[in-house]
């Protein structure tokens, strides 16, 4: 479980990325040891938003196409499912052009609507209702996309499969986790551990670097990432952007755990190294917290300075209220067309950034993270 294959991907160009998804799929057995004929294959990439392909939003419509072309070699049938944070699963693929992909490819759309109840046997949560979609396919392809994200450091295979949980559940979920991000990162590794995709395939030919997972900037990194376990495949990313592990709430409440395919140093690479792979320079997520050790209600009453928080964007805000209907906690009010973010309230979920069509939430850091961020050395 914790072999990662590597491969290099220097742009979307088609021939290349059908030629990249083969390399690296290779010493894995090649797409023949996940897919048999005529089994039903469900595809779940990250399309968190309708926003263009080139923002590194979502995942590339042309990996896309490339893994239905694999999978349909294997003699495998493929579909595409996910559940978006907010409009219709075709709305967002028609924007981020993959519906486009798909109708050329003529491979059905699946928008995750109906849950069952998957029971939990340990751990916080003692049920989840998840996409009965995810339970009828005989096999799950994970494709993530890489970013940062401004509440658990990272989204790549296991934070992807949030998107199983259908619609407006996630916000309850958020609600449920609080400011709690062990808790949260607890659930997430539940619920990937309940879908269990048989493979992992990383879109990190562009990730997206600073306020991920929506409202970053796209950066080059030119490769694609592979394995059976999506936690495997995260401690490889980790080591591709050199980023701490003190950062990614799932890898480190899986170390906790004693998940062995979660430590950056025991996994078996093969292909090429991830450090061939890393940036000159990568902006991590803004949103890091500081314990101290402190207790639980200390760091409460000190949250405004020990942790980062969103802030609105007065000028590009249009007052849609999406950001207001979507806030977990319901922290967020418009009054005569102006918004505001309650503090006491807000639980750092940063669902509203995620969300909002306009970028228009930026993410402040508290006074005593910024002093500690500028004495970093670079
Ligand atoms: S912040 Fe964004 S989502 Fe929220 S009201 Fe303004 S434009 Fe809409
Ligand atoms: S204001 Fe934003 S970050 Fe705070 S709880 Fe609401 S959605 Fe989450």
């Amino acid at each position: 479980m914790n072999r990662v294959a590597l491969a290099p991907c220097g742009d979307y160009a088609p021939e290349n990325v059908v030629a990249a998804v083969r390399e690296v799929l290779a010493p894995l057995g090649g797409i023949e040891a996940f897919v048999w004929p005529g089994a039903q294959v469900l595809l779940k990439p990250n399309l968190l938003a309708g926003k263009a392909s080139d923002k590194a939003v979502t995942t590339h419509p042309e990996l896309l196409r490339a893994v239905i072309k694999a999978v349909r070699q294997a003699g495998g049938i493929p579909t595409v499912g996910d559940s978006p944070g907010i409009g219709t699963l075709r709305q967002v693929a028609k924007g981020c052009g993959v519906l486009a992909v798909l109708e050329e490819e003529k491979v059905e759309l699946a928008p995750f609507t109906s849950p069952i109840e998957v029971a939990v046997d340990h751990g916080p949560f003692r049920r989840l209702e998840l996409a009965a979609d995810l339970f009828e396919a005989d096999c799950i392809i994970n494709l993530p996309k890489l970013k940062t994200h401004q509440m658990m450091g990272m989204t790549c295979g296991v934070k992807n499969l949030f998107g199983g949980v259908v619609g407006k559940r996630k916000i309850a979920l958020h609600l449920q986790a609080g400011d709690d991000k062990t808790l949260f990162a607890r659930l997430l590794l539940e619920i990937a551990e309940r879908i269990a995709p048989c493979l992992t395939l990383v879109d990190a030919v562009t990730a997206m670097e600073g306020e991920g997972p929506g409202s970053g900037n796209p950066v080059a990194i030119g490769a694609l990432l592979a394995s059976r376990s999506p936690l495997a495949v995260d401690a490889a990313a980790i080591r591709l952007l050199g980023l701490p592990l003190s950062e990614v709430w799932t890898q480190q409440v899986a170390l906790e755990d004693r998940r062995q395919e979660a430590d950056p140093n025991r996994l078996e690479i093969v292909g090429h190294s991830p450090e061939t792979f890393r940036p000159d320079r990568f902006e991590p997520a803004r949103s890091t917290e500081i314990h101290f050790g402190l207790p639980r209600f200390l760091r409460r009453h000190l949250k405004r300075w020990v942790t980062a928080r969103p802030e609105v964007d007065l000028p590009r805000c249009v007052a849609c209220g999406l950001c207001v209907e979507h806030c977990p906690p319901q922290a967020m009010t418009l009054v005569h067309g102006r918004l505001h973010i309650h503090d006491a309230q807000c639980i750092r979920c940063f669902c509203c950034q995620e969300l909002c069509p306009h970028n228009a939430l930026k993410t402040t850091q508290g006074m005593l993270l910024k002093i500690l961020s500028r004495s970093e050395p670079k």
